[in-house]
């Protein structure tokens, strides 16, 4: 299919490039940084054989969440976010951009997205899961954005109606002791999954849409597992007559279904692209790659090739990230 558009596809500053470094053997990191720290060239000729015509760039990660002191956050931030612009405006036709945020600060953060949407354009936020902040238990302590303080941040997210990614990172080690002595459980095999998957259980069952009904989210990895989980959710113990106990208003299949969208990163199945189409609609399914950590080849051959109606394909394919960020604007 000619014309795809991918939005979970990373790349790195010299900053924040060696937070990437222990995800591939050592025998591949040459090769990892090389298509970490390129955009104009190899990432640009890939896209142009397997028909992506437009890339939503995002830095990798944990990055900018992972560095916990505060004013460092905010450098770094604002740093990665200007040389992506640059790198942007230089072709705006193939190459948009997703903010980085330094949310160990809520205000910071607020502000740095307002400055990315109105002052460079970009077309939302991709943010790496928790952050750590110096401030709160030494960096130790993950800052899920659930809570109470980031409500005002939500606020300014919905004003500037742009879509927020949820992005992995693998749990603090104090948190990650059932993978003890299990690491190869870690990262993408199914840690990320996991955290990524409460993170956003954790903003449904909050509130937050019920105070921000317009919030749109996207999580990748054909949804971290929650459309396979749905039902359960929703369901458990049903001869029990007991209402939900979270604060949220209501089932966790209607934010999943009104406030979520998922992408096709690194999860090239047709199995699970079915069952996620059979849970959640393909409108709300877009088509992504995760490069450099996935191949681009191993994406669109086998979305170009999947077992999918040609409306289906194209809207995963193309129309629904056009509408979602309104790239015909
Ligand atoms: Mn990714």
């Amino acid at each position: 299919m000619q014309g795809k558009i991918a939005l979970e596809e990373h790349w790195a500053i010299p900053e924040t490039l060696m937070d990437s470094a222990g995800f591939v053997p050592g025998t591949y990191w040459d090769e990892l940084q090389d298509r970490l720290l390129d955009i104009q060239d190899r990432r640009l000729t890939l896209m142009d054989e397997h028909g992506i015509e437009t890339m939503i760039l995002s830095l990798n990660a944990p990055a900018v969440q992972a560095i916990p002191d505060r004013k460092r956050a905010i450098e770094v931030a604002r740093r990665a976010n200007d040389a992506l612009a640059e790198e942007c405006a230089k072709r705006p036709d193939r190459f948009r951009a997703f903010a980085a945020l330094p949310l160990q600060d809520p205000d910071a953060a607020a502000q740095e997205l307002q400055r990315c949407i109105t002052d460079l354009g970009f077309v939302g936020a991709l943010v790496n899961g928790f952050s750590q902040d110096d401030q709160h238990g030494n960096g130790q302590e993950p800052l899920y954005y659930d809570l109470p303080q980031y409500r005002p941040f939500w606020a300014e997210v919905a004003r500037l109606d742009v879509p927020f990614y949820l992005h992995p990172r693998n749990p603090l080690a104090q948190d990650a002791r059932i993978y003890d002595n299990h690491p190869w459980l870690l990262g993408p095999t199914w840690a990320f999954a996991q955290e990524t998957a409460v993170h956003a259980l954790r903003l449904m069952a909050c509130g937050l849409f019920d105070d921000h009904s317009s919030l749109q989210i996207v999580i990748g990895h054909m949804g971290e597992g929650i459309p396979a989980m749905l039902w359960r959710m929703d369901h458990r113990n049903a001869w029990v007559d007991l209402p939900p106990t979270y604060p949220a208003k209501r089932r966790f299949v209607d934010y999943f279904t009104e406030n979520f969208h998922i992408t096709t990163s690194g999860n090239f199945r047709t199995q699970s692209l079915i069952d996620a189409i059979l849970e959640l609609g393909a409108d709300r399914i877009m088509f992504s790659t995760d490069w450099p950590f996935e191949n681009i080849d191993h994406a669109a051959d086998w979305f170009d090739a999947a077992s999918l109606s040609e409306a289906d394909r194209t809207k995963i394919g193309r129309t629904n990230a056009v509408s979602l960020f309104g790239l015909g604007r």
